[in-house]
């Protein structure tokens, strides 16, 4: 048995903050509440205007005062000024599919026996952390236990562990959960037990609820589940692998599917893009949401062949004990022969298509990863997604900072409060070396990190 470094729930976590926050020191983050001035950075505002080039963006406390250009924003006398020049300003990342309970790790039943005890005090603590070193000051985690999804994002929310705001959903919902996987994988039977369970979830305070496997359910099931989440004010995201979760998922109002599915076949069928189509255009119910996840797909070769020198960078440990530590690494080994990743590159080609008929068909696409899955680090995933949009899909790199800032927040209902570097918004901005719009992937290595006015890199 493990003996978790931070033990049981709830008192723990603070403790475990101290241990996790080596690199941000608590007396130095309560002391910075005073007005902050960003001065002559290229800022990507992040609603998709043309980068603005001097520009100064004003921060007291928490949220931002003022943005414009040097010379035309009046910089307060006590104003610590920190200096862009040469550097891409943007709103802090967002990653709209992560899984802050895994950790690359290669093997799941494994994983799934052993780790949970150290689920919320130190697996998820770890990947919260390194997701905001790596500039992703907000995150949906889509599956993990009900209890440690809440406590961990809260304890981030009262600034007790470093991370991004998260927004969280509890476990899985499905038909039946696969075995070994029922704290994190509720089953439902029947449309009243679906309300219920949807019902338990929102009580306890989820800000989203995630469906999976919708197409091995009754479409009364599926039904329940997403009018009982939109009455309680909750988004729902579904899994879209197989061209029958996507069809009852749009018959029943789902408002983000997940994955850029449907295995090897070259494209999605007419009909299911029929739906879409027809969706999209009803601009009375908004935006339709997609999160593709699909960059490691496009890295899986890559991965395979130079995991070892991937895990000498030391993002990946930061916050994991070193028994866990050597758990990953060891699981990594033959990752060449895992069945995870069989079909992977002989799903890559279809890969390009299906993302264009996506975007064809009018949905809007946001940045998410997956991270946590197998050969994945939290610290490296989000950049590499829009490394892989920009650079493999051909989208703009300004369009792709927006699906990974504005959008997300507009998706999340909190499009008022963050997403954007505009007046009245918290201030959650990171800033690079170097243009990211001419080269996107600067982003691996952020050099600032400021989430709601207070600096932690
Ligand atoms: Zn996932």
């Amino acid at each position: 048995m493990l003996r978790p470094p931070c033990s049981t729930r709830r008192t723990a976590l603070a403790a475990c903050a101290l241990l996790l926050s080596a690199s941000f020191p608590a007396s130095e983050l309560q002391a910075q509440t005073g007005t902050k001035a960003l001065v002559g950075g290229t800022l990507i505002d992040g609603f998709g205007a043309p980068p603005l080039r001097n520009s100064v963006i004003v921060i007291e406390g928490a949220r931002i005062v003022d943005v414009g250009q040097v010379g035309a924003v009046a910089i307060p006398a006590d104003a610590e000024v920190i200096s862009t020049e040469g550097m891409s300003v943007l709103p802090g990342l967002w990653d709209m599919h992560v899984h802050l309970m895994i950790a690359g790790h290669t093997d799941y039943t494994h994983w799934d026996s052993v780790y949970p005890p150290l689920f919320e005090s130190v697996i998820m603590p770890a990947a919260a952390r390194q997701l905001l070193s790596a500039g992703v000051t907000s995150a949906r985690d889509l599956g993990a236990p009900l209890e440690a999804s809440i406590a961990v994002r809260d304890a981030i929310e009262r600034g007790e562990i470093p991370g991004p705001t998260l927004y969280v959903s509890g476990p899985f919902i499905q038909h039946e959960p696969y075995p070994g996987t029922e704290l994190f994988r509720w089953g439902v039977s029947g449309a009243n037990d679906a309300r219920a369970k949807v019902r338990r979830l929102a009580e306890a305070g989820v800000d989203v609820i995630k469906l999976i496997d919708q197409d091995q359910m009754t479409m009364e099931e599926v039904q329940a589940v997403v009018d009982e989440a939109h009455r309680h004010g909750l988004p729902v995201v579904a899994h879209s692998h197989r061209p029958e979760e996507i069809r009852r998922g749009l018959l029943a109002g789902v408002d983000n599917f997940e994955h850029t599915g449907l295995a090897t076949a070259p494209e999605y069928p007419a009909d299911v893009i029929e739906m879409i189509r027809a969706r999209t255009a009803q601009m009375n119910l908004g935006p339709l949401y997609w999160t593709p996840t699909i960059e490691v797909l496009f890295n899986y070769e890559y991965i395979r062949d130079s995991w070892r020198e991937l895990l000498d960078a030391p993002c990946w440990k930061e916050g994991l004990p070193d028994h866990v530590i050597e758990d990953i690494r060891t699981s990594l080994e033959h990752f060449d022969q895992l069945p995870y990743f069989q079909i992977t590159p002989n799903r890559r080609p279809t890969l390009k298509r299906k993302f264009e008929q996506l975007r064809e068909a009018g949905v809007v696409m946001l940045i998410g990863t997956d991270s946590g899955i197998p050969g994945t680090f939290h610290c490296q995933s989000t950049w590499n997604e829009l490394d892989i949009w920009v650079n493999r899909l051909g989208v703009d790199p300004v369009e792709a900072i927006r699906s990974a800032t504005y959008w997300p927040s507009l998706m999340m209902g909190v499009a008022d409060e963050v997403g954007t570097i505009s007046p009245g918004k918290y201030a959650d901005i990171i800033a690079v070396r170097g243009d990211v719009t001419r080269y996107i992937s600067l982003l691996q290595d952020v050099d600032l990190v400021i989430k709601r006015g207070v600096r932690y890199k």
